[in-house]
C-alpha cells in the first residue's frame, strides 16, 4: 500500500505570546531553551542573541525563584534596549508564587500541572491569580505536562499513562476557560517517543470532544545529543506534524540552544513548506502488510537532512501498521549508512534496542556540572560495551527535575549540586552526592554489578 504525502495544518484558535502568534493562521514557530544561568545575565543576553541569529522565535528560561524573576525583568530590558524583541518565557515549576511575579515580566509563563500547586483543593484559587495576572499582563501561559512528573493525585488514579497525562493537563485548561482565558499553549513530553506521540493525539481528541482547539508545542524530552538526539525527536514530532498537528517545536538536545534550531526548522520546513523535498514526486512510502515492513526512498542528496526525513516518516507507519522491520533505500549513500539508519529509527521508535540508548536532559540554568562533557564521558566510557543488554542510561542535569523526568531509564546520572552526583536504578537513588570525579566509574560498578 503506498501512503500519499499530504499535510492539513490541524485548525487551532491564535495564542499570542508578545509580538508572536501561535496556531494554525500562523507558521509553526521555532522554540528553544537557555542553558545559561539566568542569574548570569551578559551570558544570558548574549545567549538569547545567538539563538535569534540561528532563527528562534521563542526562548524559555528556568526560573526557581523571585531572583530569576528580577534577572528575566533586567535580561528582557537589555534585550529590547538591543533591538531583540523575541519573546521570553519563564519555566516555573514547584513555585505558583514564582509563576505570579513571572507573569508581570515576560511573554509568557511555564507552568507544570505536576508540580503547580501541592494541596489539589488550592489548585483554582492559585490559578484564578495567575490568569488574572496573565490578562492584566497580556501573558500567556503554557501548561506544560511531563511524562516523569505527574501528580501523585494523577499517578494514583491513572498512573504515569496517556490518559493521567491529558487529565493533568485537561484539569488546568478547563479551569482556564471557565476563568475565559485563551492565550494558552498545551505541552504533553515524554521521552519516549511512543507515549509522546500517543498522549498528544489523545489531548487533541480530548478538546475536540470539549469543543476546544488550543495551540500545540511539541516536543521530545531528554533526547540526546548527536545523531541519536535528532533521530529521536524526527521520529516523535515528525509523527504528529506529519498528520498536521503541531503550532510552534522544540527540539531537546543536550548541545547548545542554538544548534536546535536548524533541526526544527528542518523539521518543520519538510512538512509544511509545500516547495519541500518531501513534495517530490520520487519519493516513494508505502507498507508491506505481508512482510510487516515499509519502505521509503527518497533522493535527498544531504545526509542529516535524509536522516530526519526518514526518521520523520518512518515512526508514525512503524507504529500505525505494528511493523518491526524498515526498508530504506537512497542512491546517495551506502547500504551500511542506510542499514545503520534504519536500525536507528527501529530503537528511536521503541520498536528493537539494538543499542544502549542515552537519555539525556538538554541543560538549563539549574545544571551544576558540565552536561556536554559528562554525556561524552559517560558514551565513550560506555562505548559499545553494553549494547545488546537493551539499557536505557539516564544524564540529567538537575536533583529538582531530573529523577522524575528521566521516566522509564534503568540507570540515573543525575547532578545532585556543584560536583556532586547521585545514581539511580530505575526510580531508586542508591548512591547520593558522590564526587564527579568518581561518578561515571561508579555507574560501571554498579550496571556490571546488576548483571
Ligand atoms: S533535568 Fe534539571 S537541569 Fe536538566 S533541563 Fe530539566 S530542570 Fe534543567
Amino acid at each position: 500500500m503506498t501512503i500519499s504525502f499530504t499535510y492539513k495544518r490541524r485548525q487551532t484558535t491564535t495564542t499570542h505570546v508578545g509580538n508572536v502568534a501561535i496556531g494554525s493562521d500562523y507558521p509553526i514557530r521555532l522554540q528553544t531553551m537557555a542553558n545559561t544561568s539566568t542569574n548570569d545575565i551578559d551570558a544570558s543576553v548574549a545567549q538569547v542573541e545567538r539563538c535569534v541569529k540561528a532563527g528562534a522565535e521563542i526562548v524559555r528560561f528556568t526560573t526557581q525563584g523571585t531572583r530569576e524573576v528580577e534577572s528575566l525583568a533586567e535580561i528582557r530590558k537589555q534585550l529590547n534596549s538591543k533591538g531583540v524583541n523575541i519573546p521570553l518565557v519563564a519555566d516555573v515549576h514547584f513555585r505558583s508564587d514564582v509563576a505570579d511575579r513571572a507573569a508581570q515580566v515576560v511573554e509568557k509563563v511555564r507552568i507544570n500541572p505536576g508540580n503547580y500547586a501541592n494541596k489539589p483543593e488550592d489548585i483554582e484559587a492559585k490559578f484564578a491569580k495567575l490568569i488574572d495576572l496573565c490578562k492584566a499582563n497580556h501573558t500567556a501561559l503554557r501548561i506544560g505536562v511531563n511524562h516523569g512528573s505527574l501528580s501523585q493525585r494523577m499517578m494514583d488514579k491513572y498512573g504515569d499513562t496517556p490518559e493521567g497525562m491529558v487529565e493533568s493537563c485537561m484539569e488546568l485548561l478547563r479551569l482556564a476557560v471557565k476563568y475565559d482565558f485563551h492565550d494558552i499553549v498545551l505541552s504533553v513530553k515524554s521521552s519516549n517517543t511512543r507515549v509522546m506521540v500517543e498522549t498528544v493525539r489523545l489531548l487533541v481528541q480530548t478538546m475536540d470532544k470539549e469543543n476546544m482547539a488550543f495551540p500545540l508545542h511539541l516536543g521530545v524530552t531528554e533526547a540526546g545529543e548527536g545523531e541519536d538526539g535528532r533521530i529521536k525527536s524526527a521520529v516523535g514530532i515528525g509523527a504528529l506534524l506529519a498528520d498536521g498537528i503541531g503550532d510552534t517545536v522544540r527540539v531537546s538536545l543536550s548541545e547548545e540552544p542554538e544548534a536546535e534550531i536548524p533541526v526544527a526548522k528542518a523539521l518543520v520546513d519538510y512538512f509544511a513548506n509545500p516547495n519541500s523535498t518531501r513534495y517530490n514526486d520520487k519519493n516513494i512510502l508505502s507498507y508491506n502488510e505481508d512482510k510487516k515492513s515499509i519502505f521509503f526512498f527518497n533522493t535527498e542528496d544531504d545526509w542529516e537532512q535524509f536522516q530526519l526525513q526518514s526518521a520523520a516518516e518512518c515512526g508514525r507507519l512503524l507504529w500505525q501498521y505494528g511493523c518491526d522491520k524498515l526498508e530504506i533505500l537512497n542512491p546517495n549513500f551506502s547500504e551500511k549508512q542506510v542499514e545503520k539508519l534504519s536500525k536507528d529509527i527501529l530503537q528511536a521508535a521503541r520498536i528493537k534496542m539494538y543499542k544502549t540508548e542515552f537519555i539525556s536532559c538538554p541543560g538549563c540554568g539549574r545544571t551544576m556540572f558540565d552536561l556536554q562533557k559528562t554525556v561524552a564521558d559517560i558514551k565513550a566510557a560506555i562505548g559499545t560495551k553494553l549494547n545488546g543488554r537493551g539499557l536505557k542510561i539516564a544524564i540529567m542535569g538537575c536533583i529538582v527535575n531530573g529523577p522524575g523526568e528521566m521516566a522509564d531509564a534503568d540507570y540515573g546520572y543525575v547532578g545532585a549540586g556543584k560536583n556532586e552526583v547521585s545514581l539511580y536504578r530505575g526510580k531508586e537513588c542508591v548512591e547520593r552526592n558522590i564526587d564527579q570525579a568518581q561518578a561515571v566509574e561508579r555507574l560501571l560498578q554498579l550496571i556490571n554489578e546488576t548483571k
